[in-house]
């Protein structure tokens, strides 16, 4: 029976073999299973369950038996059970980086960094000061207070590119809160999901850490429920507008955690060979699909012609292969839709005839798989699509910029604002220019950076309420205000 009182015994490690729905306590293998494709080879992994109707109004139920019992459990016992999940994860890093690789296709290395990522958020989370309960006045009249209690049952709705990291986005907030979490993995992406819910099962009582795998339907049955209070969805902007249709009807709470275009703004006194490899990192890790990866670049035109031919010749550089081969830095996208998706503004631009800077020869791509070299476009028009939408693939374009004005408008001429950043030495200047920018995060000389202790959020398109920090606890909270009023004294007429 799992505890959370301080047992020093060793996590045992989860098996990699088979994989379970994580319902009530119990592992379960489902009445049917479905098999995700391995984006490099197109290979099956392995079956995981396809989870019923039925599957969901348990996991709910054992979710709200949960409630009380995790509720009633001191804040930093709470605290202390996500740290004891974070180490466990931490010492199979080498388990879960694997299937990851296997399942989502990244390069082994950023495989293993995502775990860090994931472990070093459950700890940032878990180490924040969470006061359940502020002082709002204190007079000998009254004393009224603010107090932060769970808000219920939450759903993790969880997308394809960082299914580990952004589990533990949801997973440390709602815990620590004291709200039971159930992890709706992507169909895509379903094995480190279920096998995080397998491993926390020896921290936590059975239901505070559910997991169930599915297909298409199983997000909808999750936010068209009443027994859920809250939903977390992390993904696009057109599945994010449908979750919160469906919450609406049972004004289930929502954070929205949704689709970015970030504007990278690029000074002229920056040392080019050094901003470059950080851009060119930045928006083709994980072969671009991450919601905060730089997907415009406005450079200054002063060093413009330099700076393309310094980016162009990086990307170039960077080995496009399986996930398992050495050296490896762009692997696949995740899946034939979003093949579709990069192919498709990947045509446009040739159709458009706007110049690419990054043809020429390159290495065979792996035969088999979602593969593509990267690609840059050199200045295309502010209207066209591959400035406008989100590629979340090994593609970008790089702009001229000559005025500070101009180019702030163009950065923020956009429906969503996730991300944005400035680079330049002159830390005023780039500040100034930050903070003009409509977006959740801005950062100056950096980017796709996340911190447990500061709420990350998206402006406009890009998201409702933040993720993260002691905001992102307390959105997993129903606030209650308490005025106590010290004597009964006979009504003011
Ligand atoms: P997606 O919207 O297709 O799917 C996300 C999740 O929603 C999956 O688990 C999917 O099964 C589920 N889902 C699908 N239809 C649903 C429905 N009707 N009701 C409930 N759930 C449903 O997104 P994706 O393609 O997996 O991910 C890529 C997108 O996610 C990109 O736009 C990216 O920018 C965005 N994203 C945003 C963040 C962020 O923190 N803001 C992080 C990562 C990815």
């Amino acid at each position: 029976m799992a505890s959370t009182s301080g047992s020093t015994k060793a996590p045992t490690a989860v098996a990699f073999d088979s994989f379970f729905n994580i319902i009530g306590g119990e592992r379960e293998s489902g009445s049917s299973t479905f098999q995700a494709a391995n984006p490099s080879t197109l290979a099956e992994n392995p079956p995981a369950p396809l989870s019923s109707k039925d599957d969901v109004d348990r996991a709910i139920a054992a979710a709200k038996a949960a409630l009380p019992v995790w509720a009633a459990t001191p804040v930093a016992e709470r605290q202390q059970a996500v740290i004891r999940l974070a180490d466990a994860l931490a010492a199979q890093t080498d388990d879960f980086a694997t299937m990851l690789v296997k399942e989502q296709g990244k390069p082994l290395p950023i495989a293993k960094a995502e775990v860090a990522n994931a472990v070093a958020v459950l700890k940032g989370v878990a180490n924040l000061s969470f006061p359940a309960e502020q002082v709002i006045e204190d007079t000998p009249k009254r004393r009224i207070s603010s107090r932060y209690v769970p808000i219920g049952v939450s759903v993790g709705i969880i997308p394809w590119n960082f299914p580990v990291i952004l589990a533990a986005t949801k997973i440390g907030p709602a815990l620590v809160a004291g709200s039971p979490l159930i992890l709706k993995p992507s169909p895509f992406t379903p094995y480190c999901n279920l096998k995080i819910a397998e491993l926390a099962m020896q921290f936590l009582p059975p239901g505070v850490l559910q997991a169930l795998s599915g297909d298409d339907n199983l997000g909808a049955w999750f936010t068209e429920h009443p027994g859920v209070a809250k939903v977390a969805f992390t993904g696009s902007t057109s599945t994010g507008k449908k979750v919160m249709q469906s919450c609406s009807k049972n004004l289930t709470r929502v954070t929205l955690e949704l689709g970015g275009n970030d504007a990278a703004i690029i000074c002229p006194d920056v040392d080019i060979q050094t901003v470059a490899l950080h851009i060119a990192i930045k928006a083709l890790l994980n072969s671009g699909q991450i919601c905060i990866a730089v997907k415009r670049v406005y450079v200054h035109a002063s060093i413009y012609d330099a700076f393309l031919a310094t980016i162009t010749a990086i990307a170039k550089s960077f080995p496009v292969a399986d996930g398992f081969t050495e050296g490896a830095f762009i692997g696949p996208v995740q899946n034939a839709a979003q093949y579709k998706i990069v192919q498709d503004l990947m045509d446009d631009v040739a159709k458009n005839q706007f110049r690419v800077t990054t043809d020429g020869e390159r290495p065979p791509l792996p035969e088999k798989g979602f593969f593509f070299n990267p690609m840059i476009v050199d200045n295309p028009p502010d209207d066209a699509r591959i400035v406008q939408e989100e590629p979340f693939g090994p593609v970008f374009p790089v702009m001229k910029w000559t005025d500070e004005a101009d180019v702030v408008r163009r950065a923020n001429d956009s429906d969503v604002g996730l991300g944005a950043s400035v680079w330049s030495n002159d830390i005023a200047a780039a500040e100034r220019i930050g903070r003009q920018l409509e977006a959740g995060t801005v950062w100056i000389n950096g980017h796709s950076e996340l911190y447990p202790d500061a709420p990350f959020a998206g402006h406009k398109h890009s998201g409702i309420g933040a993720e993260l920090g002691v905001q992102g606890i307390q959105s997993y909270c129903n606030v209650q205000t308490i005025a106590a009023y010290k004597q009964i004294t006979p009504p003011e007429m």
